[in-house]
């Protein structure tokens, strides 16, 4: 391009947006403090390994990973400690495993494998922690004890229950008033439990399941201590964000802020809940063409086999183009819009190839988007805006502003998780050298055609193109072309 670029200056990091987010527990968007701006802590329920998970799954690493970006970039990269635990215990993994016929450690090591493999190329960074149960067991067991000694707990028959009458704001989470849940209580009750909505802290295994000792006897953990105890162990409490799908609320969430909150003898603090997470925010559902996916219906979609079918971004994108709160509906028109949006940008990005980008940081549109509770939808406006500039800046061969538009634009998708790959491997796709050959030697026959104006023979060109199964996408200075996905 003839000439040295200048490149501009990042400017010193103006004021932020402050970031708000929706905070189940207190049912409004509150602005995000944390407790100790040095050290962050953020936890995730993460997956029971038992099989591949489904597209579902999928929303709330993907959601938790853009938090995670926008509070490393606000506090710094190492102030922020994100745990995402792996369930390795559970009812459904030893069905499988007594099924195959093998360990428990088989199954879940294969499918924690595949779920990380899938996370990658989601573009979902692992989490600083990643604590499995099998490796927390005494200190959960700990947990379970003190709970006990509190006088909130008691042992029948082998199990130990959680008595839900000792925790005065037992349903502060989801809203629920436990007279009310006692009234309309459909559960069976065990004949071993005081109350029908005391929930279990550890059971007895059944002959030929993994058990561990412990006072009680030999038994495994029920799931909500499981986090609790991990919590604990991993960040300490009060940790500062606790995040999940909005299924986790009850009883999963409610019942660990109890455990959380009585083991340390809490149970009649005015606040308690202040003592185990701060903020605690959830995703909404996925459906899939309308539907709540299901084994029966046999619409479950699963994670592994969409990330084959199609570049990971294009589900990542996906995922993120509602409000994260909003129920989301996977579809086929879904899916095309958002290739649609990723080559555009990409398209941006490849046709300014010889332009670096300067090292800037994300506009202010888009930082009150992504700071007002993850407003993704109205974060991706600014990214679309931000490749209109560039694509109006090349045509202008105007490259300062090309290189600060670009700049901008990577600075956007970085906290997205977006466009990280090779522009031009992207809009070629996984093509043959042969087909590659063929459609560049076609685009340079038909801009010579166009150049003539010899329309016959431009559309001679494209119907081959068609042929081929390639779209060309013409730009301002010259065309791109993709392998129809
Ligand atoms: P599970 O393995 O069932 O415990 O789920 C792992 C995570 O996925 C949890 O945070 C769930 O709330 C979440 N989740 C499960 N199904 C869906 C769905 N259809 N849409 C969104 N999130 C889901
Ligand atoms: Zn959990």
């Amino acid at each position: 391009m003839g000439r040295t670029l200048r490149l501009a200056r990042k400017p010193a990091k103006t004021s932020l947006m402050p970031l708000h987010i929706h905070d189940t527990l207190r049912r409004e968007k509150r602005l995000f403090e944390p407790r100790d701006p040095n050290r962050v802590t953020l936890y995730v329920c993460g997956p029971t390994v038992y099989d591949y998970a489904h597209i579902g799954n999928a929303r709330p690493p993907v959601v938790f990973d853009v938090l995670v970006r926008l509070l490393r970039r606000t506090y710094g990269a190492d102030k922020v400690i994100y745990a995402r635990n792996v369930t390795d215990v559970d009812d459904k993994i030893n069905q499988k495993a007594a099924k195959e016929g093998v360990p428990i450690g088989q199954v879940t090591a294969r499918y924690e494998a595949a779920y990380l493999a899938d996370m990658g190329l989601l573009n979902v960074s692992p989490p600083d922690l990643a604590p499995h149960v099998t490796d927390y067991i005494p200190a959960i067991v700990d947990q379970i004890q003190a709970i006990v000694d509190a006088g909130c707990a008691y042992a029948a028959e082998g199990h130990v229950l959680f008595d839900v009458s000792s925790y005065p704001s037992y349903g502060a989470l989801s809203g629920r008033n436990l007279d009310d849940m006692i009234a309309g209580a459909r559960v069976e009750v065990a004949p071993y439990k005081k109350n029908p909505h005391d929930f279990v802290l550890w059971k007895p295994s059944k002959d030929g399941e993994p058990s561990w000792p412990s006072p009680w006897g030999d038994g495994r953990p029920g799931w909500h201590i499981e986090c609790s105890a991990m919590i604990e162990q991993t960040l300490g409490l009060p940790i500062d964000i606790h995040g999940g799908g909005i299924d986790l609320v009850f009883p999963h969430h409610e019942n660990e802020i109890a455990q959380g909150v009585c083991a340390h003898g809490h149970a009649h603090g005015d606040r308690a809940h202040d003592e185990y997470a701060r903020y605690w925010m959830h995703n909404g559902f996925l459906t899939v063409d309308a539907e709540k996916m299901s084994k029966s219906i046999g619409n479950v979609l699963l994670l592994h086999d969409l990330v084959q079918a199609m570049p990971g971004e294009v589900v990542r994108w996906a995922l993120l183009s509602a409000h994260y709160r909003q129920p989301l509906d996977w579809n086929q028109a879904l899916l095309d819009q958002s290739r649609k949006s990723l080559d555009r940008l990409y398209g941006a990005l490849h046709r300014s190839a010889a332009v670096p980008a300067a090292d800037l940081d994300p506009p202010a549109d888009f930082l009150k988007s992504i700071e007002d509770d993850l407003n993704t939808p109205g974060a991706m406006a600014a990214l679309f805006a931000l490749s209109s500039e560039i694509e109006r800046a090349m045509t202008a061969g105007d490259l300062d502003a090309v290189a600060q538009a670009k700049g901008r634009l990577v600075a956007c998708a970085d906290i997205l998780g977006v466009l990280q790959s090779d522009p031009g491997a992207w809009l070629e796709g996984e093509v043959s050298d042969a087909l590659r050959v063929e459609v560049e030697a076609l685009l340079e026959q038909r801009a010579a055609a166009r150049a003539a104006k010899d329309w016959p023979e431009a559309d001679r060109i494209r119907d081959r193109l068609n042929e081929l199964n390639v779209v060309v996408m013409d730009g301002p200075t010259g065309a791109t072309w993709r392998a129809k996905g």
